[in-house]
Parts: C-alpha cells; sequence; structure tokens
C-alpha cells in the first residue's frame, strides 16, 4: 500500500512537472515550389533515408496550404519564419510597385546595402523591406544574441527573409561567379570558410558532367515522356530533352544554368554543412537556427512543368540530399539535440497548355489585351487620363491624384473595373481594397486575398483568374493563386520535442512558427500566428 501510495504521489507530481527543455538547433528547410503530391508520385524512387526517414520517425501534415495570396517565394519565405501573412510581415510579392516613389521594387533590395564577396551589385540586399521579426530574431532575443542564425539559398530572398533581421548571416549565389555571397547588412567580409569553399569552385566541379538522368530514362514512370511541346528549351539542338550541357550553358547563360539543375540544391547542402561545422551550430546551450532553401526545384519547375522527367529526376535526387543532411546533423548534434522542419513556399499550376490537351479547362490570361482594353474603357467612360498607376501581381493600383482632381469618388471607378474585368476572359473575381478591409463572406479567395492585402503596399483592386488560368508563356509554369494546386505544401517535422504521426485536418503555413516556437520553449515572433500544431508536439 505504502509504495502505491508512493507511487501515485509519484505520478501525480510528475503531471506538474513542466521540462523547461530545448533543442540546440532548429533547422528549417524550404523547398522552391514544392507539391505535397511530389512525395505521393515519386514514393517508389525515394530513398529509406530521404523523405521518409522525416515522415517515417517524424510527423507529417498532409492537408497543409498558404492561407493568403499571392503564393509567391518572398512572401512564402516571409511567412514561414514571421508566423504572419502579408497584410502584416509587408512582403507582398517578390516585386511590387512602390507607390511612394512609382518605381518597381525587389523585396530584399537596399540601396544602401554593399555587396560582401563580390564586385557586382548582387549583394546590395537586406530584409529592409520586411516589417516583422522571424524566429531567428526571436532565437536571438531569448539568447541575448548569443545563439546564431543563418540562411543559405541559391536565391537572396530565400536565405535572407528566413534567417530574420538580426541574422549572423545570409547567403546566397552570385550568378556571375557561382559563389556564395553576402552582404554588409552582416558582414563586412566572408568568414575563411566561406571564402575557402567559394576558391575550390563546387559548382564548376558538380557541373562538369552535364546533367544525366540518374536513373535509366526508361524507369522515369511518373512523368510523362522526356520530349513534349510544355517544356521551355536550353539546349542547342533545340529539344527540352537529356542530358544537358552545363559547363555550355553556364558560359553562354551564367550560373542561373547551373541552378537550373539539381546540383544547385547539392552546392545548398554542401555549404550548409560546411556552415554548420564552421560556425559551431547547436553546438552549445544557446539555441541556433539555419535555414536552408533549396531554389533550384521552382527554376526547374518553372523551365519544365510538373510532369516532366526533369522534375521527377530533381526530387530523386534532392531525397538523396535531404538523406545526406539528416545523417550529418545526426552525426554531428545528434537526432535528440536538433528539431527539424519541412516545407515549401508555394506549389504550382500544372502546365496549361498541357491539361488542355487532355480536355481539362485551362488557359492563359491575356493580360497587355485587358490592359490596354480596360484603359480605353476608362478613357471613354470617366475621360481621357492615366487612371491606372501600375498593374502587378494581379493588382490594379489607381492615380488617386487624378480622380481628386476630377471630383471623382473611388469606389466608382473600382466598380467600373470590377465591371470591366467581370467581363473579360479568365476572370473569376474581382475585389476592391475597401472590400478586402471589411469583413467578408466565406469565400477562399476573398479570405486569402485579405491576408495578402497590405494597408501601406498593396494595390486597389485584386484580379481573381479562374481556377488554371495563368499569365504566363506556354512552356512552362508558374503559381500566385489561391487554388489548391498552389497553395498545397508538405509540412513535415522530425527530431527533438516532435511526436511521429499524421495530421489530416487542414493546417495553415503559418502555424510552423508557433509550433517552433513552443518546441523550443521560446516567445512566438513578434507578428506570428498563435495556433501551433499541438498534435506535432510532444507534450512534457
Ligand atoms: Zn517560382
Amino acid at each position: 500500500m505504502r509504495i502505491l501510495v508512493f507511487a501515485l504521489f509519484l505520478s501525480a507530481t510528475s503531471l506538474h512537472t513542466f521540462a523547461q527543455t530545448q533543442p540546440k538547433l532548429v533547422v528549417g528547410i524550404v523547398v522552391d515550389q514544392m507539391r505535397m503530391d511530389y512525395i505521393y508520385r515519386y514514393w517508389d524512387k525515394y530513398s529509406e533515408n530521404g523523405f521518409k526517414k522525416l515522415m517515417n520517425e517524424g510527423f507529417t501534415c498532409k492537408n497543409a496550404h498558404y492561407n493568403y495570396i499571392p503564393t509567391y517565394t518572398g512572401p512564402g519565405h516571409a511567412s514561414i519564419f514571421t508566423g504572419a501573412t502579408p497584410m502584416n510581415h509587408g512582403i507582398i510579392a517578390n516585386d511590387w510597385f512602390d507607390k511612394a516613389s512609382d518605381k518597381s521594387l525587389y523585396c530584399v533590395s537596399d540601396s544602401l546595402a554593399k555587396s560582401v564577396g563580390t564586385n557586382n551589385e548582387q549583394g546590395k540586399m537586406s530584409p529592409s523591406h520586411l516589417l516583422a521579426p522571424t524566429l531567428g530574431d526571436a532565437f536571438k532575443i531569448s539568447t541575448q544574441f548569443r545563439g546564431k542564425s543563418i540562411g543559405v539559398s541559391i536565391k537572396d530572398r530565400a536565405a535572407i527573409l528566413p534567417a530574420g533581421h538580426s541574422a549572423d548571416a545570409a547567403y546566397w549565389m552570385d550568378f556571375e561567379t557561382g559563389n556564395f555571397i553576402t552582404s554588409n547588412h552582416y558582414m563586412n567580409s566572408l568568414p575563411k570558410w566561406a571564402s575557402r569553399f567559394n576558391s575550390e569552385k563546387h559548382a564548376d566541379e558538380l557541373a562538369k558532367e552535364g546533367w544525366q538522368t540518374l536513373l535509366a530514362i526508361e524507369k522515369y514512370t511518373e512523368s510523362t515522356e522526356d520530349n513534349t511541346p510544355y517544356e521551355k528549351v536550353y539546349n542547342k539542338n533545340g529539344y527540352p530533352v537529356f542530358p544537358y550541357d552545363l559547363p555550355q550553358l553556364i558560359k553562354d547563360k551564367s550560373y542561373y544554368a547551373f541552378a537550373n539543375s539539381p546540383y544547385g540544391n547539392t552546392i545548398v547542402r554542401q555549404f550548409a554543412e560546411q556552415a554548420i561545422i564552421n560556425e559551431d551550430l547547436g553546438d552549445d546551450e544557446f539555441i541556433d537556427l539555419l535555414t536552408i532553401s533549396f531554389s533550384s526545384p521552382d527554376i526547374i519547375g518553372h523551365a519544365f512543368g510538373p510532369q516532366s522527367i526533369e522534375i521527377e529526376d530533381t526530387y530523386i535526387r534532392l531525397d538523396l540530399e535531404v538523406a545526406q543532411l539528416i545523417a550529418s546533423l545526426n552525426e554531428r548534434i545528434g537526432k535528440e539535440n536538433y528539431t527539424l522542419f519541412l516545407t515549401a513556399d508555394h506549389a504550382a499550376a500544372q502546365v496549361p497548355s498541357y491539361l488542355k490537351d487532355h480536355k481539362i479547362p485551362t488557359n492563359y490570361f491575356e493580360t497587355d489585351r485587358f490592359l490596354e482594353e480596360l484603359k480605353a474603357h476608362l478613357n471613354s467612360s470617366l475621360g481621357q487620363g492615366r487612371w491606372l498607376l501600375n498593374y502587378s501581381n494581379q493588382q490594379i493600383f489607381l492615380n488617386h491624384a487624378l480622380i481628386a482632381s476630377k471630383n471623382l469618388e473611388t469606389d466608382l471607378v473600382l466598380d467600373e473595373i470590377k465591371t470591366f474585368a467581370l467581363s473579360f476572359k479568365g476572370v473569376a473575381n474581382a475585389l476592391s481594397s475597401s472590400q478586402l478591409q471589411h469583413p467578408l463572406p466565406s469565400d477562399q479567395f476573398a479570405f486569402m486575398a485579405q491576408r495578402g492585402w497590405n494597408p501601406l503596399r498593396s494595390g486597389d483592386m485584386v484580379i481573381q483568374f479562374l481556377a488554371g488560368w495563368m499569365e504566363y508563356g506556354h512552356q512552362g509554369t508558374t503559381h500566385g493563386s489561391s487554388y489548391n494546386y498552389d497553395s498545397h505544401v508538405p509540412i513535415i517535422f522530425y527530431g527533438f520535442g516532435i511526436n511521429q504521426g499524421v495530421e489530416l485536418e487542414p493546417v495553415e503555413i503559418t502555424q510552423i512558427a508557433p509550433t517552433i516556437s513552443i518546441v523550443t520553449s521560446t516567445a512566438f515572433p513578434m507578428l506570428s500566428d498563435h495556433r501551433p500544431i499541438s498534435k506535432a508536439i510532444i507534450q512534457p
């Protein structure tokens, strides 16, 4: 009896004991343009130690979606790591029309910044346009800035936005030299290990044999044949087919051609491993963040589309990079000492011309004709004038000075535009800024447009295309819409503090940040969503 009482006492006290523990390192992996169905479609081709290991030992959200538009790279990375949407973090697109300067602005451009590691302007970047702190900033504050935050990617925006404002470093590729560079927002010269890595010319070494398929080409049964009219052509022979002569393509088109191959993922993984070793990530009691964004799948996806052998080969090889990274982390840091998550910054549409040939209704939106006819319509109904200052990211920016000088109501002009837009082929809906600032009916487009609309930066009207329609050339594909094909991405957690399991209920992309905050016992990033994915977290 005494033993039983003692045991009850023990279990009762353990119920009230909170463990203030945290991992030493968080690794946030973003695969640019990864659709959830790439997990299913290529499953039999994956190794046991990459995606399958993360899913078998970790926690997978099978029904995770973006909760705003546009579904682009800059906003995607900002939203994953701030736990907020463009409405609050301000990264409303990759490039947007800046109302104050009447010019287009790039999401991580910084005219005051200086390049570090290159003589050209590709390093004039910083997170200055990001209006919210990230997980990296939250970790920094929680450790009196003794923990480290480092971002690595091919694309500047995919390295800079995740790592945060107070990051130690963000490294991205200079397409002129193939080197990893940074800006003086972080440091005044590259660390020795990064300069050494650059001097070893890994891009040239990886590219020298060209891009061949990893498996025999007839094994790519989850894709169309190699030569289709739905893909962009880079080869001199005029066909979108293997092999790709990378050394020649690099000579002709810069290292962007290297990034348009799976070796772009290899070099990012190699550089990230060097960062772990040389920056002692996960080595002390101050929690560190390493963000690794694989940009090449997006560049390849835009060129060849989701049904191509090029994309299948990219994911079979990416699985091996993920396996290598997990092996390195487990060996150096130990699985019990780090938490990893893997997600995507957006997904992608099927190539419209491909679906159209299979009788599925899709098409290409004629932007130039739309704008021409819209301007003519406004000139005839309201009088001659430059009524539109800009159209970008499916948003219309009105000339408010002209509207005021003519003593017109803005809503009247917007009603004219909406009536015209709804009569134009391919338009599904159009919402005005005033509609986006009021409670809306529970329509998915309205919900996502509202969360993507920032009062300081966004336009006066957002246009929605019909499902399957896009503004793009007839080869390759893009993304940006509110539809499932652009919003549905994987979210997988693995390692310290993570349950084994699956979530089938809908999850929103902004729930990653608070989940990591809870797992790491740190404060939420300032503007973060406060709905962690509870089932993923081991309860203390
Ligand atoms: Zn893209």
